[in-house]
């Protein structure tokens, strides 16, 4: 088959929207909530607490400052070491630091490409003095939650669950979002379902909801005027924004579906090739596929070697390398992406502890730390990439990028 470049840039994941999205945001206009107040709001923190199962949902600007909001509740003083999920988004960590923790990276297993229960139960072995622990479900895909929450009920740990990117996605029949004592979802323009930007914290704490959301709207007291006690955030979802929102939840599980055909896709087109695709495990969970990504064989894995910001590789016959094949993707109109660069590998971090399943690790390079012992965050970054997942994608145009994979090795 002889490839020409796509017409029209086929992407990695953008909104889908369905009309619906625009009625509510007009309501907003035409009504005047053009404001942090609304039925929008009201409306969507309402859905987002009966999908998940959680008792209060609070509408904010960010997933990021829901997660800055469940950092506070969780009590983070300056110093403190708060365990955390290596490879995610930046935004998974920064929270930590905004108040003025030390975040500890514990490392990664293969079955799920979340934080391995493993590595955290030695995390405790060498600081038992943690309280507080964050995990991310990295590209829909649920880490071993159940597992995850017992280490850390057994160190009197809190445990914050970030699933912006798993919204939908269960585990044991339990919806993610629901497994930590602060939970958040996002809605910004790449994820599931979008309000251009917007977050959600979730809790069965009644006492936490409402801390966050007097937090969110500049710690204002119950007083005839602006009268503080505490320092205050505008981190409040805006009532335009929850419309469209409000306008995409009843798309979610359609979305979902559309996500799991790609996947399922990849899965049966990539068959042939010395390639997995990112893991779940079928009994226990159901991700919502949000990023469909692929992992080359270690013995298909061509030389490759990447510097803060560069990348350089090999071609070798029969093997290839997530540089080459982004590369590729790019010359015919395709947008991939790297997996999340391992937090302890980034520059900012270098210098946090980062303990691996055998115990101690330290920020690699590579996938090997002294010793010998794997880095398996590193080398998920080294061999995998995300596909183009979105879900206007045509069946067509998800077959020739197949082709594309299959031409790089
Ligand atoms: C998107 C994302 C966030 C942040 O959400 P925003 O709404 O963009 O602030 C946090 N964590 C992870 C893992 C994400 O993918």
């Amino acid at each position: 088959m002889e490839l020409k470049p796509f017409d029209k840039k086929v992407w990695l994941a953008t909104p889908t929207m369905h009309s619906e999205e625009l009625a509510f945001m007009e309501e907003a206009y035409k009504t005047n909530w053009m404001s942090t107040v609304g039925e929008n709001i009201n409306e969507v923190e309402r859905l987002s607490a009966e999908y998940v199962g959680t008792k209060y949902a609070v509408g904010l600007s960010a997933g990021t400052a829901a997660l800055h909001l469940a950092m506070k509740l969780a009590g983070i003083k300056k110093g403190d070491k708060v365990f955390c999920s290596d490879v995610t988004f930046a935004a998974t960590v920064n929270p930590i630091v905004y108040e003025g923790g030390i975040p500890v990276f514990i490392d990664t297993e293969y079955d799920t490409w979340n934080m391995d229960p493993v590595a955290l139960k030695k995390a405790f072995e060498i600081y038992p003095e943690v309280k507080v622990c964050v995990v991310a479900n990295l590209y829909g895909t649920p880490a071993k939650l159940d597992e995850i929450r017992e280490i850390c009920d057994r160190h009197g740990a809190v445990l914050i669950e970030d699933a912006a990117e798993s919204l939908g996605a269960t585990y044991k029949g339990r919806e993610t979002g629901t497994f930590g004592d602060y939970n958040v979802i996002s809605f910004n323009g790449n994820k599931i379902i979008t309000g251009s930007s917007g977050g959600m914290l979730l809790t069965d704490d009644l006492g936490a909801a409402n801390k966050a959301r007097k937090w969110s709207t500049q710690s204002r007291e119950n007083a005839p005027w602006y009268q503080h006690e505490e320092i205050g955030y505008n981190y409040r979802m805006s009532n335009v924004i929850a419309g469209v929102v409000r306008g995409q939840f009843k798309y979610l599980d359609e979305h979902i579906a559309l996500k799991k055909k790609i996947y399922m896709r990849y899965k049966e087109g990539l068959e042939d090739l010395p390639v997995k695709m990112n893991p779940y495990d079928e009994k226990t969970m159901e991700p919502n596929f949000w990023l469909s990504c692929m992992i080359i064989d270690e013995d298909a894995f061509g030389k490759q070697v990447r510097s803060d910001d560069k990348a350089l590789y090999i071609k070798e016959a029969g093997k290839s390398t997530p540089t080459e094949i982004l590369e590729t993707l790019a010359k015919y109109n395709a947008e991939g992406r790297p997996i999340w660069k391992p937090m302890h590998a980034q520059p900012i971090f270098r210098m946090n502890p980062f303990i691996t399943k055998d115990g101690n690790g330290r920020a690699s390079t590579n996938a090997y730390i002294e010793g010998g012992i794997k880095d398996v965050g590193m080398d998920i970054f080294e061999r995998g990439l995300c596909l183009p997942s979105d879900i206007k994608m045509t069946e067509e145009e998800q077959n020739k990028v197949i082709e594309i994979v299959k031409s790089c090795f």
